[in-house]
């Protein structure tokens, strides 16, 4: 079907009419026909259907010509979006919200996102240049035929916009909170429950999410029932910061469920363990909103402009921060067994990459990565099988130690995976130099990370009463240093 070019009256709604069925949705039937008067309007819908959309409509000699956009009406003059031309809707469209029913045509949410006048530069086959005037939209744009399809149409805004907007940041390091006792004084600090989980960065876009994890790698397809914080974000533009954590049966964060998630990439396996082992994004920090980067501002107004998002659903959510007694605040969160709490300066900015002290984590009981260095045998029925892994953590100068062995927090899937993992990375030599552990092991070349939690972490840097917890993708063995509490 090409562009509204003129054809007037007889079935330029045929289509429409065809596709629904007016008994049963609440869209208008179109029977009556009304011209506007003065400049032609224009509405911009947000569509919640089966996919999140926004339908693009300009009144155009007595019916809505349609697009659907997918990512939003464009702001920026460098981007050409998709907009799928759709068929012409009678003009009592202009002004429809609503829900269109189950098994209709279009099914889910209709609001409107904004509205107002359009002015005509050009109307030709293939091409429109026209400019907004709406509470939301102005400035001089262009659709355009461009694909195989007679449907295959882009937007292109034109002019520059005119408030000046910054960047979308595509990749941002997460901020680091340093190992610490408790402030002397904790007036200035926010503090947050430690989410035992794996840190992500989502990126919210109009219709679209990504999420990239520390080192920067995108993950998103590993967590897909994050998605639908997209749709409560709308046409917003955001960068958020958080924690996604998988909570057990006492709804507390596991990082020992989380590990039926962190390796999965096959789509099929991730949607069972969705079901399964589902996961819950805990957002904590908000680093860009339309068009504005907010990394400079503290860390209390980041926090105040993202509780105001409402964020909250099935499959993530904002705790709360709180600026009570930290003592009382680490006491509470050991009763609840969490791992601990983390401290936020409140007058901070947010430092990527860095671990500058604006942020600290107390914790209740040790816990840390450490690199694994070989492996042993273990008795009964552990024979033959893994029975301790030996840990280490990098020095300054590059040299491995020994740091004790774990042989407890394994289960049975470990054991394989372990091995599976631990087999292929044999080496002969002994990695650890200094303290170079037993002497009779499966030595390993030191590429694999295991989180362990520990009751004491010796002077001498050896585990004590050690638990294996899992392993961990996300840290580079180089930034595996022993770390003990500061101040
Ligand atoms: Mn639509």
């Amino acid at each position: 079907m090409a562009a509204n070019t003129g054809k007037k009256g007889g079935g330029k709604l045929g289509e429409y009419e065809r596709k629904r069925d007016f008994d049963t949705t609440p869209e208008p039937s179109g029977k009556k026909r009304r011209q506007g008067k003065g400049m032609p309007r224009f509405v911009v819908q947000e569509h919640s259907a089966r996919r999140l959309h926004w339908d693009l409509r300009l009144e155009r000699e007595g019916v809505a010509v349609s697009w659907a956009v997918p990512n939003g009406i464009p702001n920026d003059p460098s981007e050409n979006r998709k907009a799928v031309h759709t068929e012409d809707h009678p003009l009592e469209y202009l002004d429809f919200e609503g829900e269109i029913p189950a098994g209709e045509y279009g099914a889910g949410t209709m609001r409107i996102w904004d509205r107002g006048t359009y002015e005509v530069e050009k109307w030709e086959k293939g091409k429109i240049v026209f400019s907004f005037s709406g509470e939301r939209l102005s400035g001089r744009y262009a659709l355009f035929r461009a694909g195989a399809g007679a449907k295959d149409w882009m937007i292109h805004r034109i002019d520059p916009p005119s408030e000046a907007r910054d960047p979308f940041p595509e990749s941002v390091v997460p901020m680091l909170a340093k190992l610490s006792k408790l402030p002397a004084s904790d007036d200035d600090w926010g503090v947050e429950v430690k989410w035992d989980g794996v840190r992500a960065i989502a990126y919210c876009r109009p219709g679209r999410l990504e999420l990239q994890s520390r080192n920067l790698n995108d993950v998103t397809a590993q967590y897909p029932e994050v998605r639908g914080l997209s749709r409560q974000l709308g046409a917003r533009d955001a960068v958020l910061d958080g924690e996604l954590v998988a909570f057990d049966e006492e709804g507390r964060p596991s990082f020992e469920r989380l590990q039926q998630r962190i390796h999965q990439t096959s789509e099929s396996v991730v949607r069972r363990r969705m079901k399964s082992h589902p996961v819950t994004y805990v957002i904590f920090d908000l680093l860009y909103l339309e068009g504005h980067n907010l990394i400079d501002e503290p860390y209390n107004r980041r926090r105040e402009l993202l509780e105001d998002l409402g964020l909250a659903g099935e499959s993530w959510q904002v705790p709360r921060y709180s600026t009570g007694p930290a003592k009382e605040l680490l006491e509470a969160s050991a009763e609840q067994k969490l791992e601990g709490i983390v401290l936020k300066r409140l007058d901070s900015r947010y430092a990527p990459g860095k671990r500058n002290g604006s942020w600290l984590k107390v914790k209740n009981i040790g816990r840390q990565e450490f690199v694994i260095g070989g492996w042993q045998e273990g008795e009964g029925r552990r024979r033959n099988s893994l029975g301790s892994i030996l840990l280490g953590y990098f020095d300054e100068h590059g040299a491995l130690h020994y740091a004790g062995k774990v042989g407890t927090g394994f289960s049975d899937r470990d054991l394989d995976e372990l091995l599976r993992r631990l087999r292929p990375l044999a080496r002969k030599p002994n990695p650890f130099a200094g303290r170079r552990g037993p002497r009779q092991a499966h030595f390993v070349e030191p590429e694999l990370v295991a989180e362990i939690e520990f009751r004491e972490l010796t002077a001498e840097g050896m585990v004590r009463h050690g638990s294996f917890k899992g392993l961990r993708e996300d840290k580079p063995t180089a930034e595996v240093g022993v770390k003990r509490p500061a101040g």
